[in-house]
């Protein structure tokens, strides 16, 4: 994501009630703390500005939802949207998700989102991709058993890896497409991300996989 230094946004960010600030003070209580309910936890980690998660959140108010986001500036356009029209099954953390098992205790999260991720293409950069097998390790300490990855993306080779990194990482493939919004039975309830939206007008098929781990008590 090209990336404006917006003047004041860490400012905003700091102060935003829909913001929450220290995230590891939260883990193992997200739903009694946080949300006051006993409610599954969905998360979008890398939301950008936001839309996605906000619309979904929207739609589904028996779930809780925590966006997360690295950067002030992108993530000051989603408390902007929550400003506007607040949820009150929607928050947001600022935090890289390298950390993101100090903030979440182990079966704390129902599912994960990963839309349009970053493809760091250079082979030593491959552990910073949101799902390299070094992330989808800390996503099986926090995801309950069942629980679910969704990822979304254009880029068909960051695809073609994503989808060898995950059975080698204990995760099964459940459904997966190369032309989400030519194939009828994945596109049901389809959110549109920002990215999305402007790749698919750029005429870029959009690749979607759905996975889950099963192995948990065996690998632990
Ligand atoms: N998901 C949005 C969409 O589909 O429109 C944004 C996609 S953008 C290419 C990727 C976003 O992920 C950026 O906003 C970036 O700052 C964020 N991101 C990348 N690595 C991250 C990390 N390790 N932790 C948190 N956010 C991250």
């Amino acid at each position: 994501m090209r990336l404006k230094n917006i003047t004041g946004s860490r400012e905003v960010i700091a102060e935003s009630v829909y913001v929450i600030h220290e995230p590891e003070k939260q883990k193992g209580n997200w739903k009694k703390q946080v949300f006051g309910n006993d409610a599954p936890i969905h998360i979008e980690i890398g939301m950008g500005k936001g839309r996605f998660i906000t619309q979904l959140a929207e739609q589904n108010p028996d779930i809780n939802f925590v966006g997360i986001e690295k950067y002030s500036s992108v993530l000051l356009r989603a408390v902007q949207k929550m400003e506007a029209n607040e949820l009150k099954n929607l928050v947001f953390i600022r935090m890289d998700a390298e950390y993101i098992t100090d903030v979440f205790d182990r079966d704390e999260v129902d599912r994960i989102y990963l839309n349009f991720s970053d493809p760091w293409p250079k082979d030593r950069h491959a552990k910073r991709r949101l799902m390299s097998g070094n992330f989808l390790d800390r996503y099986r300490d926090i995801i309950k058993k069942d629980g679910v990855v969704e990822f979304k993306t254009d880029n068909r080779e960051l695809f073609d890896y994503a989808l060898l990194e995950a059975p080698a990482a204990g995760w099964e493939i459940l459904k997966k497409t190369y032309d989400l919004h030519n194939d009828e039975y994945m596109l049901k309830g389809n959110i549109m991300t920002e990215y999305e939206e402007r790749f698919s007008k750029m005429g870029n098929p959009i690749c979607k996989y759905i996975i889950r781990q099963g192995e948990k008590e065996d690998k632990k």
